[in-house]
């Protein structure tokens, strides 16, 4: 009677301790699904989706040209420019509005009058015309391609 108690027990202790150990091992596997093999495949066939997507993202004409790219920005400023509290007036003639502020690629910044005198522009840097252009939307072969398109 009492033996076979014992050996009910330790049979009970075993079920246990294997139905335990069972856990254990099904939470091991729910938590990390073979995190050698199949997590890497999907890591590296993210990464791929990624490059590709990365890679079609936007053809190379329709992307921004970069400072590297081009001799400058440009952009039309047509009311009066007030820098320093001075409205900026063309040496030559006299202009104070209908600008444009062209951006050179050596963070310079002139001034452009309807005339066609352009001053370089000391009070402005290319922080300034960031901060007031928008971004390039077309690409110009020559200037004079740009002010036509500015209406120059
Ligand atoms: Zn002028």
């Amino acid at each position: 009677m009492f033996r076979i108690f014992r050996r009910r027990a330790r049979a009970d202790r075993e079920f246990r301790d294997a139905q335990r150990a069972s856990q254990a091992l099904l939470q091991m596997h729910t938590e990390t699904p073979w995190p050698d093999v199949l997590g890497s495949v999907a890591a590296t066939a993210q990464d791929a989706t990624e490059a590709a997507v990365a890679r079609d993202f936007l053809p190379p004409y329709f992307r921004a040209p970069s400072r590297q790219d081009v001799a400058g920005f440009m952009m039309r400023w047509d009311q009066p420019l007030v820098i320093d509290g001075e409205v900026r007036e063309c040496p030559e003639c006299g202009a104070y509005r209908n600008w444009v502020v062209l951006c050179m690629r050596d963070d310079s910044v002139w001034l452009r009058c309807r005339a066609g005198h352009e001053t370089r522009e000391l009070g402005l840097d290319a922080a300034w015309y960031n901060r007031h252009s928008g971004p390039a939307d077309r690409w110009h072969p020559t200037l004079e391609d740009g002010l036509r398109h500015l209406g120059y």
